[in-house]
């Protein structure tokens, strides 16, 4: 009797303690339902402005890839880049060939490509329907304000750029542009004549440099740049400057790199010049694979 009694006694006193902790456990839940009900809410709200987002930004297409039979096929991505090959200043014989050239990749690769010399094309509106804007072989003073403003929002909002040879012989005075393009052409000194050199591929594992040899050796005009763009770029190749005559910046010169900037992609190649250029495979290969990169294409095109 004793023992049931304290028994019960003991159960009491439980029971007292459970309905005590029944009502801690029930202001947990209380509170642990709320903060997921609010943490939902926050998580579709968030969700919401970020599908508000990718609805504005350049490249509203998913570029997802399915890969049955062992092909790669672009699935609901329109591809479109815009060239634009106005020139303010000196104007490249070669610019007709790169056209020419860089319509035939876009059509094997089946990119559209939209070319022009129009700089009222520069608003925001209509730059964002392209994957990348190609700056090839521009020149000097080419976009008003208001343009500029239009396609530093493109790039903020995930646009790519793809600067050509004298692309960084453009825009002097826009301070944004110099820090896309990485650096600017140096008036000073100037580039070589067009000449044999050998570059250094430092980088062998980008879409524009994966396929080049560790030595490339070639002919083109060589630019010097009026700043060293390293720290502010990846530096995918280097010229050795022992191997031609007009080089000035010693034995870190960079010719090819790309970076990621205020929200979107930038590559950029010195080579180009020359009209030769643009039958030349490896260069081609080169160019496409910095279009690839910029225009965000890594994984939807092998190359
Ligand atoms: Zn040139």
């Amino acid at each position: 009797m004793g023992d049931m009694r304290i028994a019960t006694h003991r159960h009491g006193l439980l029971m007292g303690r459970n309905s005590a902790e029944m009502t801690m456990y029930k202001k947990l839940w209380l509170t642990v339902l709320v903060s997921v009900l609010v943490l939902s809410l926050a998580v579709w709200m968030f969700a919401h402005l970020l599908a508000g987002h990718r609805a504005s930004s350049p490249r509203i297409c998913n570029l997802s890839t399915s890969s049955g039979s062992g092909t790669t096929t672009v699935t609901t991505c329109p591809k479109k880049l815009l060239v634009f090959s106005k020139t303010g200043a000196f104007r490249h014989a070669s610019i007709k060939d790169a056209i020419v050239a860089l319509r035939k990749l876009a059509a094997q690769h089946n990119v559209a490509a939209d070319f022009t010399e129009d700089a009222s094309v520069f608003t925001y509106e209509n730059l964002r329907q392209y994957n990348a804007v190609v700056f090839l072989l521009t020149t000097g003073h080419i976009l008003d304000d208001n343009q500029k403003a239009a396609f530093e929002r493109y790039i903020e909002a995930g646009g790519g750029y793809v600067g050509v040879h004298s692309a960084s012989d453009t825009e002097y005075n826009w301070a944004w542009y110099g820090k896309l393009v990485g650096a600017y052409f140096d008036r000073i000194h100037g580039h070589s004549s067009v000449t044999q050199a050998t570059i250094n591929v430092i980088d062998r594992t980008h879409p524009s440099t994966v396929m080049l040899p560790a030595k490339w050796v070639r002919t083109d005009e060589w630019y010097n740049f009026a700043t060293n763009p390293r720290g502010s770029v990846h530096v995918l190749m280097t010229i050795d400057e022992t191997t031609y005559r007009g080089g000035v910046m010693g034995t870190d010169h960079p010719i090819a790199w790309y970076h990621e900037f205020d929200g979107g992609r930038a590559w950029y190649t010195a080579l180009g010049h020359t009209s030769e250029s643009y039958n030349e495979p490896l260069f081609l290969a080169h160019l496409w694979g910095g279009i690839i990169y910029a225009a965000g294409y890594e994984r939807s095109i092998a190359g």
